[in-house]
């Protein structure tokens, strides 16, 4: 079902054998060092921090006052490629070690001895479970055709018998809650100023008044926020309440993230940094997972709360139908299981929500205009009512029997749906119980209906207020299969994608809403891990070493756990996600920002010292560093070179293209054995045809290894200028360009054509967009078309925002308005087609390299849609292979989902989102499309892959936002296309053996034969001596038909006179 291969080395993460490397330093660690190096350091960092400190506060003064900064920022991230660092400033670049470092001329081990037990796991077929689910068999069986289901309007009529819990009561665990978006329609800063810091406030007071009453909390970067700003009494008060059980904490995380979007290692860093906090200073493990609002959910974040210890977890935002169909077929509450997992290792306890929301109104049971009668904060004369129109009432001795009938019935009928006597009925709401009146109106009111029902047996229930562990401990209890030593629980096993809360209301835009800063995590999350791990490597040697020398390290520290806590809040279920407030947008992406520029010194101070040969003479002086980063390379005259450190932070021997700009055309590049190296000068062209310059050279560095490059002046005998040719239809160009040869034929139609040593790539003349594809290694040719295409928004009352995706039908075919300007690049290291269109600026590049970088065509795309209304522009790819229905799309960079486009879903249900790839296959062929940020994707058509850009909206689409998407950047989305031929199944072969027919009768007694006869029974592990029989499967003489009930793997059965063939693969 699933064969990964090449693709996860594309973009630097890992296959098969290879471990992903992460260091993650613990607090402790460093306080120890702090206390050893109290002195020096300190004065040193400060100096470092006031600078620092300035450029922040100009910074963020400038954010806040204009856009021009955000320019800055889309450099950085247009120019942030490759971490490159500049020697200038050190002493004498002599002392630099090349000891670690192998010669970097040896060409790499291209092709690697790769055991075949490694890499068969995605190939394997995985079993359904007997009592299994997978949900992409449940979209099979829906309909989708939405009835109006009553009441509760999205399902069905709920009833039951007077007498069903006469035998075991009904257990009811009410459990308060308040959602807190670190960030959504405020900043996550204002949001603690207004309300959170009095949510918390008031729930040590209003908790400890009755130890019957209880809360639950999420989100870590608020509650650590706060626990900063309270005194040591009130941290005694909250921990007493985790001990007594009244507060818990759930999911432990810094924030409730996106599960669209965010990467693993981000969800990790999120994860991590929360359940650290917790350890120190609460000492909670959190035991249950809680996401009610995130968009959708995904089977990965399943696995990282299984593996971070958690027992069980809930999940609000599914879609509608599929609740139904849950409810309906009581499996709301199920284990989760992972599409590749062989048993029940993954199986985490899951609880879906079966209404619409997770507010008062749609938890207490099917009928909204009742349960929004038991949210008390509603009560006349509040800020707040009911959309019903029918108010709560205060409980009083008065009515408290009638209201108790009225809600112990949307609870019974609420119990139907699941197969236990237990029920959870959560209580609250996004940023409740602010006020003092609010926690007294809640508790007090429940506290009497409750009171009422646990004294009238009649009643045959049990409420009170809980935890959501105090649920799930209630539910083990009473799921628990008598014979068996396991809950008698369905197994459920994909993701829930894509979200649907009501009609046809998919939440497929957010998968690509406000990329420019979709893009930047990923630039502060590969800074992080990298920063991180040569930290890490410094810092042990620092220590082995014994000599400090003042190394930063406090300050390095403070300012990579400020990076992840800012990636952290980044996957919040409105940031990454692209769902809030212009305002709130612009204050996480100074934070990205900030913490990019951070990460960079940490890089920077690390590898100075690691990368020392006589580490004597280090010193660290922040106000004239070792090594520095530059854009420009200027460089000195004749006889002496700059320096530049390379770094790997991938796991694996990495060779790649780095690229610097130059004030040269005349470079040459010298490893630090003096060895010259391959490299190009090429233009950068400051717009379409105006140029300055660049150099790319071939590096190749060892995993988490630094290497060390020279650049130097040479007017002979150093990197080549690339060529270029210049088209455009029927229009005169003019080119100011020096040092470079440019070709401007015109009217020429035939295709152009870039080539390296693994692939060919055919461009239109007129678009310059890629038409054809060449595999080298076989001689393949395929139809590849690039195009763009627009959608519209649709006429109807509801239309696209930030969350939802509702086009105006299929995509109409981008057309520019004037025929474009193309650029086509040759050099030695690479070669790439350029167009710039209107909107977009589209390259398709590859690399002169061997290994997984030339293996790949590049491609750019900088997108431009501010001038545009309500549009959304998409790339499409559009190719021979034979696809059909079938695409696969990743979840979080972690794992494939299988996805099938249907006809009788909506388009924008058929959009998914793409963390990072998507591919598509037929019996011979892979196309898979990398992508380097998260954006929506679809496969409409057979052999078509189609990715969602930008979209500019303009207006709000009903989900509390309150604003259309309209702070569109110029934003560079970047891609990989990878074709890959299915190998041919290696090593098979067909088996074909004849049982002779002897007659023993005779008398020629000896029958010419050198071993025992065995009445036609062969062991198949005894056919070959030295060669195992990976598969066996028995088929037609000819190998055309497979053969019903072959023989079993073990043993092959023939009768006399008979001729068999098997199919077989010898390993
Ligand atoms: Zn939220």
């Amino acid at each position: 079902m699933m064969k990964l291969s090449r693709q996860f080395t594309v973009f630097g993460s890992a296959i098969f054998c290879v471990v992903v490397f992460s260091l993650y330093l613990m607090l402790d660690h460093l306080q120890l060092d702090h206390t050893k190096s109290p002195n020096g350091g300190d004065r040193l960092q400060n100096g470092q921090l006031s600078i620092l400190q300035d450029k922040i506060d100009r910074l963020e003064r400038l954010l806040a006052e204009n856009n021009e900064i955000i320019a800055n920022i889309r450099d950085s991230v247009i120019n942030l490629k490759e971490s490159v660092k500049d020697g200038r400033g050190g002493p004498d670049s002599g002392n630099m070690s090349q000891g670690p470092y192998p010669d970097l001329l040896v060409s790499p081990p291209l092709v690697l001895p790769i055991d075949s037990q490694d890499c068969q796991f995605a190939a394997r077929q995985f079993s359904k479970p007997a009592d299994g689910v997978q949900l992409l068999d449940v979209y099979d069986l829906l309909t989708f055709d939405n009835p109006d289901g009553g009441v509760w309007k999205q399902g069905f009529d709920i009833t039951y018998q007077e007498n069903e819990w006469d035998s075991e009561p009904l257990q009811v665990y009410l459990v308060p809650h308040s959602h807190n978006d670190p960030g959504w329609l405020k900043t996550f800063d204002d949001y603690y100023r207004d309300q959170t810091q009095h949510i918390l406030n008031n729930m040590v007071v209003k908790l400890n008044e009755d130890s019957r009453r209880k809360m639950i909390w999420s989100e870590i970067s608020y509650f650590a926020k706060w626990w900063d700003n309270i005194d040591n009494q009130k941290r005694d008060a909250v921990k007493s309440l985790v001990e007594r059980g009244q507060l818990e904490i759930t999911t432990g995380g810094w924030v409730m993230p996106d599960e669209a979007n965010s990467h693993y290692f981000a969800l990790i860093d999120q994860l991590l940094e929360g359940h650290q906090w917790l350890e120190k200073n609460l000492g909670v493990k959190p035991q249950t997972g809680w996401a009610v609002d995130p968009f959708g959910h995904s089977p990965t974040q399943a696995y990282l709360l299984k593996q971070a210890g958690l027992a069980n977890m809930l999940i609000q935002r599914v879609h509608y139908s599929i609740k139904k169909h849950f409810a309906s077929q009581k499996t709301l509450e199920f284990f989760w299981r992972q599409n590749w997992d062989p048993a029940s290792s993954t199986d985490m306890l899951c609880h879906m929500m079966p209404f619409y929301s997770y507010d008062v109104p749609h938890t207490c049971g099917p009928d909204p205009k009742v349960c929004c009668q038991f949210d008390f904060k509603r009560l006349p004369g509040g800020r707040v009512s009911c959309p019903w129109r029918i108010p709560p009432q205060p409980i009083t001795d008065v009515n408290v029997q009638q209201r108790v009938q009225m809600l112990l019935d949307q609870y019974r009928k609420k119990s139907k749906l699941f197969r236990t006597k237990v029920l959870m009925v959560p209580l609250g709401d996004d940023f409740r119980y602010t006020e003092a009146l609010e926690w007294d109106q809640q508790f007090q009111n429940y506290q009497k209906l409750f009171d009422y029902m646990n004294s009238h047996p009649e009643l045959h229930v049990k409420a009170q207020f809980g935890t959501i562990s105090d649920y799930f401990g209630a539910l083990r209890k009473s799921a628990m299969d008598p014979g068996h030593a396991s809950l008698s629980l369905p197994v459920v096993s994909g993701d829930f994608f894509t979200y649907a809360d009501r009609d046809d209301h998919y939440w497929s835009g957010y998968f690509t809403s406000r990329p420019f800063y979709k893009r930047l995590d990923r630039i502060l999350e590969s800074h992080l891990r990298g920063a991180e791990i040569l930290f890490s490597l410094a810092l042990a040697n620092i220590q082995r070493a014994g000599k400090p020398n003042g190394f930063p390290s406090v300050e390095s520290y403070r300012l990579l756990t400020e990076a992840r806590r800012n990636l952290g809040l980044f996957q919040h279920h409105d940031a990454i996600a692209g769902t809030g407030k212009e305002l709130v947008v612009i204050d996480y992406g100074t934070r990205l920002f900030h913490s990019i520029l951070n990460l960079k010194q940490v890089m920077v101070n690390s590898a100075h010292w690691l990368i020392l040969k006589d580490k004597n003479a280090y010193s660290h002086n922040p106000s004239k560093a070792f090594l520095q980063m530059f854009k420009t390379f200027v460089l000195p005259k004749c006889f002496s070179s700059r320096s530049v450190v390379i770094y790997n932070p991938t796991e694996q021997d990495r060779m790649s293209v780095v690229t610097v700009y130059v004030n040269t055309p005349h470079v040459r590049v010298d490893t630090s054995h003096s060895h010259p190296i391959p490299a190009q000068v090429s233009a950068v062209w400051d717009d379409a045809t105006t140029a300055s310059t660049e150099l790319s050279f071939v590096v190749q560095v060892p995993a988490l290894g630094l290497g060390v490059y020279h650049l130097s002046k040479a007017e002979e005998g150093g990197a080549e200028t690339a060529q270029y040719l210049f088209l455009r239809q029927g229009g005169e160009l003019s080119l100011s360009v020096k040092h470079f040869t440019v070709n401007n034929p015109q009217d020429d139609t035939t295709p152009v054509s870039i080539h390296n040593p693994h692939l060919q790539v055919w461009s239109s003349a007129t678009t310059g967009l890629m038409e054809r594809l060449k595999l080298k290694e076989d001689g393949s040719e395929h139809r590849i078309k690039v195009e763009f295409a627009w959608y519209g928004t649709t006429s109807s009352r509801d239309k696209s925002g930030a969350y939802l995706f509702l086009p105006d039908g299929e995509a109409k075919m981008y057309s520019p308005a004037q025929s474009p300007v193309i650029r086509v690049t040759k050099g030695s290291v690479f070669s790439e087609i350029t167009t710039t269109f209107d909107h977009v600026t589209h390259t398709l590049r590859l690399y002169n390299v061997q290994g997984v970088d030339g293996q790949a065509v590049e491609i750019c795309n900088s997108v431009d849609i501010r001038g545009e209304f309500n549009r959304e522009i998409a790339m499409r790819l559009t190719s021979d292979l034979d696809s059909k229905d079938r695409f696969f799309t990743d979840l979080n960079g972690f794992q494939i989902q299988p996805r099938r486009t249907m006809a009788k879903l909506p388009l924008q249900a058929n959009f998914y989102p793409m963390t990072s790839m998507a591919y598509l296959q037929d019996s011979g062929t892979r196309m898979t499309l990398l992508s380097a940020q998260s954006l929506g994707s679809a496969s409409l058509k057979s052999g078509q892959l189609e990715v969602i850009m930008d979209r500019r909206l303009n207006q709000d689409d009903n989900r509390g936002l309150g604003q259309g998407v309209l702070d569109n950047k110029v934003t560079s989305n970047s891609f990989r296309l990878l074709l890959e031929k299915r190998a041919k199944t290696d090593n098979e072969a067909a088996l074909i053996l004849h049982r002779k027919g002897f007659d023993c009768a005779l008398s020629n007694r000896n029958t010419g034969l050198l071993c025992a006869t065995t009445q036609g029974k062969i062991r198949t592990e005894k056919l070959f001596s030295n060669l195992r029989l990976g598969s066996i499967a028995a088929v037609s003489l000819t190998l055309m038909h497979q053969t019903e009930g072959g023989s079993s793997q073990e043993e092959i059965s023939l009768k006399p006179m008979e001729i068999s063939t098997f199919r077989v693969q010898l390993t």
